[in-house]
């Protein structure tokens, strides 16, 4: 582990309190095996690896915090995530009592993040002060409809310009305490408050795979990378 020391270092937070009811393993997303080890234990290995980030909580699966905690190594927290992605987050953010400046956000769903991406994040931030955040997010690659009813093409969408937001977020820990107090809590992604409260946010194309697992071939395709 090459955790930063520094007590003002970048904290994450991982959000893993997902029920995973899409992937349909029979218990939370976060704890199904992938590639030799529980989901969320590559996105902590990844973390602890990442030279820029200075302590880890973890937001788990509410009656499943000891089975997060086993996972854990001293010093990191768990805290029983809420109802909603947001909810989860907030949990985790009113543990944090460091003066981190800036925070990163962490989807357990996520488990190709590497450390590189991590740290690439959070230099990215350094070097625009007047940024509020950064999202790994990579340019959307297929042409897309928007449903009308009974399933019909009621209008083609320029697909120029569009990016599809990934985890991990790097953010201003200010503007996301700020923009989370503020919200509705029906957010999918923290960058959204942030913008949604004005906050200018940048994009950071990972250049790798880095895919949500919600689906079993999802699962299936995570594992087969991560073996490699
Ligand atoms: O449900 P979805 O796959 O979009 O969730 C994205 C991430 O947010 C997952 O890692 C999941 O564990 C987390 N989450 C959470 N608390 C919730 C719902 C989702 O931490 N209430």
């Amino acid at each position: 582990m090459t955790r930063n020391r520094d007590s003002a270092a970048p904290f994450a937070i991982i959000a893993a309190a997902g029920s995973g009811e899409r992937l349909g393993a029979g218990g939370p997303k976060a704890l199904v095996e992938v590639a030799g080890r529980p989901m969320l234990a590559w996105s902590l290995s990844a973390l602890r690896s990442a030279s820029s980030i200075g302590g880890i909580v973890v937001a788990a699966p509410p009656g499943f915090e000891d089975a997060v905690a086993d996972l854990c190594e001293p010093g990191e927290r768990v805290i029983a995530g809420g109802a909603t992605r947001s909810d989860s987050v907030s949990a985790a953010l009113g543990l944090i009592e460091s003066d981190a400046e800036l925070v990163a956000i962490q989807d357990a769903a996520r488990p190709l993040v590497t450390a590189e991406l991590v740290d690439a994040l959070v230099a990215a931030l350094a070097e625009d002060p007047d940024a509020a955040g950064v999202i790994a997010a990579s340019p959307v690659p297929d042409t897309l409809k928007r449903a009308g009813e009974g399933r019909v093409i009621a209008e083609t969408v320029d697909r120029s310009g569009l990016w599809a937001a990934q985890t991990p977020q790097v953010l201003r820990t200010e503007a996301l305490r700020n923009a989370v107090d503020g919200s509705r809590n029906a957010a999918t992604d923290e960058a959204m408050l942030v913008e949604a409260a004005g906050g200018r946010v940048l994009l950071h194309d990972p250049g790798a795979p880095n895919l949500k697992v919600t689906t079993p071939a999802d699962l299936h395709l995570a594992d087969l990378l991560l073996s490699r």
